[in-house]
């Protein structure tokens, strides 16, 4: 019998009981499932840090802990962990990604705001709005949730270009940057730029004065990746000077954001209240099952954490 233990919130375990209890039928494994913290006999334990266990020491049985974010900086650094780590890659997450990504990308790009908001009486076609294709955006991490934007992006004949930690080839289309050198090109080319890393010890406050002063004057900025990858400070100072036109931020330092915090007043910021994308009860219950199947039958688990590297 698999003892799998649900170690995230009451919210989270109404939410995810009944798909999780299906995804696991659909394995035709012998489980049970408990939400019980002491049930140390657990081999495998789906966590959120909501849920308060934080010694996993005691877990004697355990071959797994597989969370049910994307994000596992409040995990990573958890030193009572010896079994693999593994973080939430789920369809239904990265597809909202894709369209809050794109949803933003194109408000900016076309800049709807001139025609929803200023309804004055005053027929202004003089402008027109440029093609995609006459557009550059970057976006900082390529990997599932970057890489998945970053091509959707280009199918809608931006051009894109985009910067990870390890070098990468082969992706069509977009133009592919690494390391600390290739920073610097990446972000020269970021009309718009996306936000879409870990939060690690490396890219903690990486958007600080010094890089924001790297993209072209005017550009704009989304973050749906962590409030701490950006100086609060320093995006502000550089929104009042134009270097950045507008910001729209889904995550910030403190969540939820402060009421007297100077992004709820600033009319170029944006912001949006972490619902970029959400876990998905139905696809990241299948992801969860097929890695416990995956476990016991000794194959290596899927999206494993680096704790090393720290995502
Ligand atoms: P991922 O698959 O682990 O990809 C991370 C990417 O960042 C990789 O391309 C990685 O490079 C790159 N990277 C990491 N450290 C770097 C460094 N020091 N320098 C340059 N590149 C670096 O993560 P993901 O699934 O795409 O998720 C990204 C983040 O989105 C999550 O960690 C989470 O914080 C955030 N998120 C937000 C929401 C929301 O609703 N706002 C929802 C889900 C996730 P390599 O490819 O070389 O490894």
């Amino acid at each position: 019998m698999i003892k799998i233990l649900f170690s995230a919130s009451q919210k989270d375990w109404e939410k995810y009981k009944t798909e999780l209890i299906r995804a696991m039928n659909d394995t035709k494994l012998v489980y049970e499932i408990t939400t019980d913290l002491n049930c140390l006999d657990a081999n495998y334990i789906i966590y959120a840090p909501s849920g308060g266990l934080a010694d996993f020491s005691k877990f004697r049985s355990l071959k797994a802990i597989l969370s049910l974010w994307a994000g596992v900086e409040n995990i990573t650094g958890n030193t009572t962990i010896k079994v693999p780590l593994c973080r939430m890659v789920d369809t239904g997450l990265t597809q909202g990604m894709v369209e809050w990504v794109t949803g933003h990308v194109l408000r900016h790009h076309l800049d709807l705001d001139m025609h929803i908001k200023v309804q004055d009486g005053v027929w202004r076609n003089n402008t027109y709005p440029p093609l995609a294709s006459d557009r550059n955006i970057t976006i900082l991490g390529l990997g599932e949730l970057g890489l998945s934007c970053a091509k959707a992006l280009s199918n809608l004949n931006f051009k894109v270009s985009g910067w990870s930690r390890g070098q990468k080839s082969n992706i069509e289309n977009i133009k592919c940057y690494f390391g600390n050198e290739g920073l610097s090109e990446a972000l020269k080319r970021a009309e718009i730029l996306i936000l879409l890393l870990p939060l690690t010890k490396e890219t903690t406050g990486l958007m600080d004065e010094r890089m924001l002063s790297k993209v072209p004057h005017g550009s704009i900025i989304l973050n749906p990746g962590r409030g701490h990858l950006i100086n609060d400070s320093a995006l502000l100072n550089a929104i009042e000077s134009g270097q950045v036109r507008h910001a729209t931020l889904d995550v910030f330092e403190i969540e939820p954001l402060p009421k007297d915090h100077p992004y709820w007043v600033s009319d170029n910021v944006t912001v949006t209240p972490h619902i970029a994308s959400v876990t998905r009860a139905s696809s990241s219950c299948d992801v969860i099952a097929k890695n416990i199947l995956r476990g016991e039958s000794g194959e290596s688990f899927l999206h494993l954490v680096d704790r090393k590297n720290g995502y």
